[in-house]
């Protein structure tokens, strides 16, 4: 069935741009409107909103004012670092970064007012960035603000946040990690060839504090994790999280960095995994949270893949069905993957040890 559906998109995402060198390629951005464009898939139902950008009070429903002003004043000189290195402050970064916290409003916005079920903002899930500080390619924390505006301007008490990006959603976790905003965050996690992959949080341990306790979920997995054993991990713990709490709205970071193909995660999935995890996902937005359904980008760095994975998702949430059957068919991945018992293995051990440390704290 199609839903009404919203992709947000504005010219100015092409500016959050690091450099010719940087892995994060702004382009896919436009490339992946454009698929979709081709796939035909907009209609009277879906349809693409250019957003307006954020004010600087809408940026400080989570960061301070003194870092929103050092950001600006940086990227007007153009020169040095946001972060530790990863993240350079360039002309242009500043107001590319209000456009893209502009979408993630907007579709909270579109969502809230009823205009539309679901929304996906492709240059949204920067969800690295701190109260104080950018961090991971990620300035501002659109997720973490999104959640904070239908908090604050639309009076919600339950929502939850699933991360599926291969990196741990370290920024919006310790955004909410002392209150009951349900954040789930499936990474890669431990050790690998250059020490500890990044940012290195996200071990189950961290459950949340105070009122946040049992709120913080993370489920770290090793690096090679492939579609089958993603997925058992995704449908034994999601799922059961998101009935129990009942949240009002489901906002979920779909990076696509986990995909085989992209040369920073060393995750192995497909996307047989993005259209399972989408179609899960809003099912279970229609069935506990009245529909709504926010999306947001984030990682994946092989350029190719990027508007595939994210054309199939979009597809998936939108249930369009494709007018160029044969288009259509080529975004999915052939059957790739060897799979290695001993990686099934960690994995299990890991649902298990998720499952005894989080499920007690809800009561079941
Ligand atoms: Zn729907
Ligand atoms: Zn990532």
């Amino acid at each position: 069935m199609t839903d009404k559906t919203a992709f947000l998109y504005h010219g100015d995402y092409l500016d959050y741009n690091f450099g010719p060198s940087h892995p994060l390629k702004p382009k896919r951005y436009k490339d992946t409107f454009e698929l979709l464009q081709k796939l035909g898939v907009f209609n009277e139902e879906v349809k693409h909103y250019k957003p307006d950008y954020a004010s600087e009070e809408d940026l400080m429903l989570v960061h301070s004012q003194e870092y929103v002003q050092r950001v600006k004043r940086m990227c007007e000189k153009g020169t040095g670092h946001l972060d530790y290195g990863d993240t350079p402050a360039r002309k242009g970064i500043y107001e590319a970064s209000c456009a893209k916290v502009g979408g993630s409003i907007l579709g909270a916005n579109l969502i809230m007012s009823g205009d539309v079920n679901h929304a996906f903002n492709v240059g949204g899930g920067l969800h690295h960035a701190t109260r104080n500080s950018a961090a991971g390619f990620c300035v501002f924390n659109d997720v973490a603000i999104a959640a904070r505006h239908l908090q604050k301007r639309h009076g919600l008490k339950r929502i939850a946040i699933v991360d599926v990006d291969g990196h741990h959603g370290d920024g919006t976790q310790w955004t909410f990690y002392k209150e009951p905003i349900l954040t789930i965050s499936l990474h890669r996690y431990g050790g690998g060839l250059f020490g500890r992959f990044y940012p290195g949080t996200g071990d189950i341990d961290e459950v949340g504090e105070g009122a946040g306790k049992g709120y913080s979920v993370n489920v770290p997995l090793p690096m090679g994790t492939f579609d089958e054993a993603y997925l058992e991990a995704f449908s034994e713990i999601v799922p059961p999280l998101i009935e129990k709490y009942r949240p009002e709205i489901l906002l979920n970071q779909f990076g696509v960095d986990t995909h085989y193909q992209d040369p920073l995660v060393g995750l192995s999935l497909t996307t047989k995994s993005y259209v399972e995890v989408s179609s899960t996902l809003h099912n279970l937005a229609h069935e506990f949270s009245g529909g709504r359904y926010l999306v947001f980008g984030g990682g994946g760095y092989e350029p190719a893949n990027v508007s595939r994975c994210w054309a199939v998702m979009f597809m998936t949430v939108a249930g369009v069905t494709p007018k160029n059957e044969e288009m259509y068919r080529a975004l999915f991945d052939k059957d790739v993957k060897t799979r290695d018992p001993r990686i099934f293995e960690k994995v299990r051990k890991t649902i298990k040890d998720v499952k005894k440390t989080i499920f007690p704290l809800h009561g079941s």
